[in-house]
């Protein structure tokens, strides 16, 4: 049984790779593409060698348990004398397998009762390693094997309640991300909070971060439509998050903001797993991204605005403050909000310790108070828009933990809230063209695979400036 176990393995593993690099067509029908519809076929195939490779192959197999050792696993399946040194020497110095743990596997496959191949499977790994003999002591091979795994794509629709985690957890994962089914052991929780933090970094912190600000503008009634891709590991019967192909966010109070996919292979317009996303833009071809973040830290909340005067909580007069206060926790990550160079580092007076960052355009940003800098950074650094520069602190003048955020253009201070800041890099001419002609293609595979229409914004209110209520 175990052999034929074994079998089946080394089939789907070949047929798995053939099935990975193989480009479908025509766009994926259902939400399982690859497997299924081969399987019936690679039993029948898998049968019929394995009858007649059946009493030629034995395999012996040991798990760990409570005190077992990687040389109890290794006698327990028959290995001794020199393989055995070899297979110690091998696993540990050559493969890193330094510490066997409850659960491990080592299984050691024999023809004609002599040692074939050794594998050893770490719990919980994605893989197993592999040592092959050619019918001597000496080891002729050996190599980690990565667990067989394909990917599929989902539409998911998601209705906000309270908050885009709520939604993605009551709507979102699919029903077979773990092998039964259920939320059950440890590693089952893992797996579900890893793929709604997976979907909601992606929708929130990375797509919709510059259109939607997720602490104001998100509201009950708000309708989220994804497509998105996973992996599914058919070895263990699960399935992780791999990427957003495609995403709409439809507010309650009106209004649509839309990231759409511009792939890369003009030749493969169905959204497949082997489609390269070179980015995501607007229906217009308008780039999701703006030259500034709306925000220098992720969901903080505004604890002062911008004004021209306000009494100061700590000098007690009234004085303009001309930036604004986003409260975080302490140790919160700060980022740059856009592209640019370091050009103040240090600490200033009120402002505690401060970063400011020169960028294009005659701009400049500054981010106050921080408890301390972000490593490898100095004065004439070039920071990338999101690349950490500090951390939430309360140095200076200061009540509390947050970031005094304050923005200057051409030396004088604007607020950050108002600017108005222009779209990155818009796609033109020939990659427009493309993006037109991949648009209903998506569509119409996105629409059959969620089972309804997908909704547009309408088409002459389309493109960047159709957001957030703010
Ligand atoms: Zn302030």
């Amino acid at each position: 049984m175990r052999s034929r176990m074994i079998l089946i393995i080394i089939f789907l593993l070949a047929m798995g790779a053939t099935f990975l690099f193989r480009q479908p067509h025509s766009p994926p029908a259902g939400d399982t593409w690859s497997f299924r519809d081969h399987l019936s076929e690679l039993q029948n195939l898998t049968d019929s060698l394995n009858t007649i490779l059946a009493d030629t192959i034995e395999t012996r197999v040991a798990c760990v348990e409570e005190g077992g050792t990687l040389g109890w696993l290794l006698y327990s399946t028959g290995i001794e004398g020199d393989r055995y040194v070899n297979c110690c020497e091998i696993l540990i110095d050559s493969l890193g397998w330094t510490s066997v743990h409850v659960g491990d596997t080592l299984e050691a496959i024999y023809e004609r009762d002599k040692l074939a191949a050794v594998r050893a499977r770490p719990r919980n790994s994605r893989g197993y390693y592999c040592i092959e003999f050619d019918g001597t002591s000496e080891p002729s091979n050996w190599y980690w094997v990565p667990e067989e795994q394909y990917r599929r794509l989902r539409a998911v629709t998601l209705v906000v309640r309270s908050s885009v985690w709520e939604s993605i957890a009551s709507g979102g994962v699919p029903d077979d991300l773990t092998p039964s089914g259920h939320i059950v052991t440890v590693r089952d929780s893992v797996r579900e909070i890893a793929y709604i933090k997976g979907l909601e970094n992606e929708l929130a912190n990375r797509l919709f971060v510059y259109d939607i600000d997720f602490y104001y503008d998100v509201q009950p009634g708000d309708s989220v439509w994804v497509l998105l891709e996973e992996t599914r590991y058919p070895g263990s019967s699960e399935t992780t998050f791999r990427r957003i192909i495609a995403a709409k966010y439809n507010f309650a109070l009106g209004g649509m903001t839309e990231a759409i996919p511009f792939f890369h292979q003009p030749d493969s317009l169905a959204p497949d797993g082997t489609a390269v996303i070179l980015d995501h833009y607007h229906r217009d071809g308008a780039s999701l991204r703006t030259m500034f973040l709306k925000m220098p830290v992720p969901f903080g909340r505004i604890s002062s605005s911008y004004s021209d005067s306000r009494m100061h909580p700590v000098l007690g007069y009234t004085r303009a403050h001309r930036g604004i206060d986003y409260a975080a926790p302490m140790g919160t990550e700060i980022y740059a909000v856009g592209d640019g160079v370091i050009i103040t580092r240090s600490f200033s007076g009120g402002y505690g310790n401060i970063v400011r960052v020169r960028h294009a355009n005659g701009y400049e940003t500054g981010y106050g108070h921080m408890s301390s800098y972000a490593r490898h950074q100095e004065i004439g650094s070039y920071v990338r828009q999101g690349d950490v520069i500090g951390y939430v602190g309360s140095t200076g003048l200061s009540t509390g933990p947050h970031v005094h955020f304050e923005m200057k253009k051409n030396g004088s201070y604007v607020n950050p809230a108002t600017e108005i800041l222009p779209p990155a890099n818009p796609l033109l001419e020939s990659d427009l063209d493309f993006f037109r002609l991949q648009l209903p293609v998506l569509e119409s595979t996105w629409g059959r695979m969620a089972q309804m229409n997908i909704p547009a914004p309408p088409v002459e209110d389309t493109g960047s400036d159709i957001t957030s209520a703010e």
